[in-house]
Order: C-alpha cells, then structure tokens, then sequence
C-alpha cells in the first residue's frame, strides 16, 4: 500500500521526553520531513509502526475489536478487524501506534482492545480530571491518531491547490488524497478554514457528530437530535442524488441557528451517502470585520 515509500528511521531518543500525545505526532512528522523533505500526503503508518518497534499488522476476523495491540518484551504487535474502509483502517492503526507511542498508555497496561466507540472517544469541554484513565488512553489516542494522519503543513499546501471558498467537494477531495474518512479530514477542514464553518454528520436526518470550528456559532445540536425542517438537509438527499454534492446555498440562518447573533447569512451544501448518511457543511457570515469580509460577501451575491 506504501511500498513506494522509502524506508524510514526514527530516533527514539528523541521522542523518549515527549509524553504529550500531540507532540509525539509533531516529532514524528518533523523526523519524517527531515528523511524525505515532506510527510507523504497517505503517511505511512506501516513504516512508523515498524520503525518503533511494531513487529507486526495483521487483520483478523472479528466482531470483538476495531484495533488491538498486545506488547510484550517491548515490541508490539497490532491486530486490525477485518473490511473496514482504508481511512477508517488508517485511523484505527494511528490510534494503535498512539497506544505504543505514548509512555504512559504502556504504564497502564500490555494489552489493548479497542472497540468502535474507544475509537469515537472525544474530549469533553471540561472536566477532563473525572474522566475515567481507561477512556483517557482511547481519547489520547484518538488525539494522537486524528494528529499523525493529517500532517498539518502538507495539508495546508493541498489546501492551497484548491479554491479559496469552502466547499465540501473539497472535503471529499482531501480525505481521498490523505486516505483518511470525512470525518477526520472534516475536523482539521473546519478548524483551519479562513471562513466560519462546521460540518454535521447525519443518518436518516438525525445528527450524528457536529463538528464545529471553535468560533461556529452555537447550533444547539446534539447527537440524535432531527436534521432541523428548514434545512437543505431535511429536502434534498433522495435516491437521485445520492453520491453527489449539492450547490452551496443560503438558507435561513433560523434553520439551524439557535440565536442569530451577528450573523447575516447562512449557506449550507450536503452530500448525500449511502445507507441514509449525508454531510452537511454550513458557512456563515457575519458582519464582525467588514473590511475582511467584502470580497466573499459579493462573490457570493
Ligand atoms: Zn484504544
């Protein structure tokens, strides 16, 4: 799968201080770049594995666990479940090299077995001191895996490439080029896109997972909550369009936002999936800083 990419060292010495699950990926990144002028846009997570230690990745039949990794005398060995698609697969392999990587997840125990929803583990807002050490590991290592397969400046230079207006055609674009699922690349596309945006993930018009970027006015959302009436959400995904993107369009911004605000308009574009799934981006304007704001405020119009 990355055969073409040349071998690669890592210095262990110079990841030993580093405890902080997102540093580690950094160091890993910046060793790579150091080899190969640049982190292959598809990182070769089967290289990192081996070069720290990772004897061996196999696939296995199971309904027991999405990734396992079993230590012992130092060297690891990673067991992935059979059929997922590649970008769930990569993540799930990241998540694995996070629980190896990380000191103090091999302090905690030997042997790892993580299911879907370990690997759906996210952060909460606060509080992280009452979250329980055995759900800390899976979100680090979540942290750690999102952080490992979307090296940040490689990103920004396909980015780049694309035109400056978010779409989620890009979206789609970039977590083919990464080898990554739309939900990972979807984060790191909202939280670095220079317009307001947010993503929200839904099966059969009930919200799954809303990825905000951190200034996205508030939506109100939560998991199972119904795709709200007014939405493009709620009309468009239908047997004939699914496998496409819809046009980006200006919705009412009471369709998904609680409390206007400073809000002028709202725009919200959706690909239908299979199986009742459908993204949903959502871009808005606001009439903060004007001057910033003219160009796409009449490329819009
Ligand atoms: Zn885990």
């Amino acid at each position: 799968m990355t055969a073409d990419v040349p071998e690669i060292t890592i210095d262990l010495m110079e990841l030993a201080d580093l405890g902080q699950p997102l540093k580690l990926a950094f160091e890993l990144h910046r060793q790579i770049r150091a080899q190969l002028g640049a982190v292959p846009v598809r990182v070769p997570l089967e290289q990192i594995a081996k070069a720290l230690g990772i004897v061996g990745i196999r696939e296995y039949d199971t309904d027991n666990f999405e990734g396992t990794l079993v230590i012992s005398d130092g060297v690891g060995a990673v067991g992935l479940r059979k059929g997922m698609p590649p970008g769930r697969r990569n993540f799930t392999l990241g998540h694995e090299i996070g629980h190896f990587a990380i000191p103090s997840h091999r302090m905690l125990k030997a042997k790892f077995e993580c299911s879907a929803s370990d690997l759906r583990r996210a952060r909460p807002k606060d509080q992280w001191e009452t979250v329980p050490h055995e759900e800390r590991i899976e979100i680090e290592a979540n942290e750690f895996s999102a952080a490992l397969v979307v090296p940040m400046p490689e990103y920004r230079a396909e980015r780049r490439k694309l035109s400056k207006a978010c779409d989620l055609e890009q979206v789609r674009v970039l977590a083919r080029k990464f080898d990554v699922s739309l939900e990972v690349m979807a984060k790191v596309y909202v939280t670095s896109a220079d317009e307001l945006a947010a993503i929200v993930i839904s099966k059969d018009r009930k919200v799954q997972r809303v990825i905000p970027a951190p200034n996205f006015p508030y939506l109100g959302l939560r998991a199972g909550a119904p795709i709200p009436e007014l939405s493009l959400t709620r009309r468009w995904p239908d047997p004939s369009t699914i496998g496409t993107v819809s046009e980006l369009r200006d919705v009412p911004t009471h369709a998904w936002l609680e409390k206007r605000g400073r809000v002028e308009a709202l725009y919200e574009q959706v690909f239908a999936q299979k199986n009742g799934y459908a993204t949903t981006l959502l871009t808005v304007e606001t009439n903060e800083d004007d001057d910033e704001d003219d160009d796409r405020h009449w490329n819009r119009r």
